[in-house]
């Protein structure tokens, strides 16, 4: 449910990535580029997302039998907003909402908080891969925020998480939860055993866009 194409810092085409997703037998697959001024990417405006979305729709006709999510990874920023996106963060199926600059504990959950109650993300993405510091008070009151929004909680092969007790509170409080590769090359494709098996061990649940 992360994956970065050439549209942002990957190296793929997204009709590349499809079908890599089509051979690995994947049935639902979220492309999450990032778009200027997210850190992630210099590319950005209207017309290279128009692109893309073109390309999605083109890897959709040419694969019918996976899905195809049209997704962005969108910078959480440190007031709790989000990075702009020519075109709006509503044009998504699936947004993943991630911090991309270092931070301590109670900043790291300021933010989140603060972001998870905008409607924007469906998703927080490897929520401890800058956090310098966690606390588990910080990680609770984020987690209960998350859950009344319904955002669902990462677990990304890029960035294993540190700080697992995050995800059994989240379980607790009620958040569901989601695999992502962040590939951002052909073979990272669907590289997402490690964390399945913690999902697994856990007994977190993981959840697919309806
Ligand atoms: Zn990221
Ligand atoms: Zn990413």
């Amino acid at each position: 449910m992360h994956i970065h194409s050439r549209f942002s810092d990957g190296t793929e085409t997204i009709g590349a990535i499809v079908e890599r997703a089509m051979q690995l037998r994947l049935e639902v697959i979220a492309i999450c580029d990032h778009f200027w001024p997210s850190i992630g990417s210099n590319q950005g405006g209207i017309g290279l997302i128009r692109e893309r979305k073109e390309a999605i729709e083109a890897a959709r006709a040419d694969f019918p039998k996976i899905r195809v999510l049209n997704g962005a990874e969108i910078d959480i920023m440190p007031d709790g907003t989000f990075s702009q996106v020519a075109g709006g963060h509503e044009q998504f199926d699936h947004v993943i909402g991630s911090v991309h600059w270092g931070s301590d504990s109670s900043r790291w959950a300021s933010a989140v908080i603060g972001a998870s109650k905008r409607g924007v993300m469906h998703v927080l993405g490897h929520f401890d891969g800058y956090l310098s510091t966690y606390r588990q008070v910080d990680g609770e009151i984020v987690a209960a925020s998350l859950a009344e929004n319904e955002v669902a909680v990462e677990l990304n092969s890029r960035y294993p998480p540190d700080n697992i007790g995050f995800f059994e509170t989240a379980k607790d409080q009620g958040c569901r939860f989601t695999l992502g590769s962040d590939a951002h090359w052909l073979n990272g494709v669907g590289q997402t055993e490690e964390q399945a098996k913690l999902a697994e061990a856990l007994k977190l649940p993981l959840w697919v866009p309806p």
